[in-house]
């Protein structure tokens, strides 16, 4: 595998690979690499001649320093597990090399950054824009693969690659999930063992909430029934239990068999004082 940290470098490498039918898949991550990101790399290496996964943990869409401070890093043990997948290339810069001069630009993308994670990490989603943007800029792929597990980003990303008009097929795939029905994500890195038990009742409530819906009740008594139940296990602090259009992520007040088959139902919340999040399409 080829491993780059600096930009022009990474552009020289690409630059004479990029002859038709070459074709160049995308990985963006920010390292701490586990299962989930890996079905995109070997997605990416089906569909793709040249595979290229990113390791950068971003501080432009951290709206909390210690969540930034505690991101997990793990580069010796990602390289091994990206060289296991004969992933092609490595890109991963430094603070200095993604930003050489501060950025001054700021994303609004209306109510799609406001809501959900955008209402609980304000400006998270204009430094996601920002980094993408940079990284699509730098690699120019093909094709640039996503996790359903961070499906408002996804959507941001869609956006953002339909209004500037970058000539790259996005991708979304299902979450990759522990055995037990846990979401993989780099931040159950951070979780102890009991953690990572009491972490399990956020799969537990989305599954509740979309058999209570499917049963035909109103969203209204299905959100109290679920945050009640996640309130009295004392396991997690919730943020937010959400019902919405999985096209555009308006909520949904009033169910009907139509809506439902279109619906995203959404959590976020703190474990041990790790934030988690997972989402589960109500018809699959
Ligand atoms: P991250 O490193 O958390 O920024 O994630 C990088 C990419 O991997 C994003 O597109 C995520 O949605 C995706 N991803 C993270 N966790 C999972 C998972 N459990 N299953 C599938 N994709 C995931």
């Amino acid at each position: 595998m080829y491993i780059f940290k600096e930009i022009e470098a990474l552009r020289a490498f690409l630059q004479p690979r990029r002859v038709y039918p070459a074709s160049i898949g995308f990985v963006p991550t920010m390292g701490a690499l586990h299962q989930g990101h890996l079905s995109l790399i070997r997605q990416s290496k089906r569909e793709n001649s040249i595979t290229v996964c990113s390791i950068y943990v971003n501080p432009t869409q951290f709206n909390n320093a210690t969540d930034l401070e505690k991101y997990p890093r793990t580069l010796e043990a990602d390289v091994s597990l990206l060289e296991a997948e004969d992933c092609d290339v490595l890109f991963a810069p430094d603070n200095a090399e993604m930003y050489r001069t501060p950025s001054t630009l700021r994303f609004d993308f209306e109510h799609l950054d406001k809501i959900l994670e955008g209402k609980f990490r304000p400006g998270h989603f204009s430094g996601v824009a920002l980094v993408v943007s940079k990284l699509f800029n730098i690699v120019q792929p093909t094709c640039a693969y996503f996790g359903q597990k961070d499906y408002q980003q996804f959507l941001i990303i869609s956006r953002l690659v339909e209004e500037l008009q970058f000539d790259i097929k996005l991708d979304c795939f299902p979450t990759v999930r522990e055995e037990s029905g846990l979401a993989l994500s780099s931040r159950n890195k951070r979780l102890t063992d009991t953690g990572k038990q009491k972490a399990l009742i956020l799969i537990d409530a989305l599954k509740e909430a979309r058999r209570l819906l499917l049963r035909g009740e109103s969203w209204q008594s299905v959100k109290d029934q679920v945050i009640h139940r996640l309130q009295a296990s004392g396991s997690v602090r919730l943020e937010y239990l959400e019902l919405a259009n999985r096209a555009n992520l308006m909520p949904i007040e009033n169910v009907t068999p139509e809506n439902l088959s279109n619906a995203i139902l959404l959590i976020a919340a703190y474990v041990e004082e790790v934030r988690l999040i997972d989402n589960l399409f109500v018809v699959e």
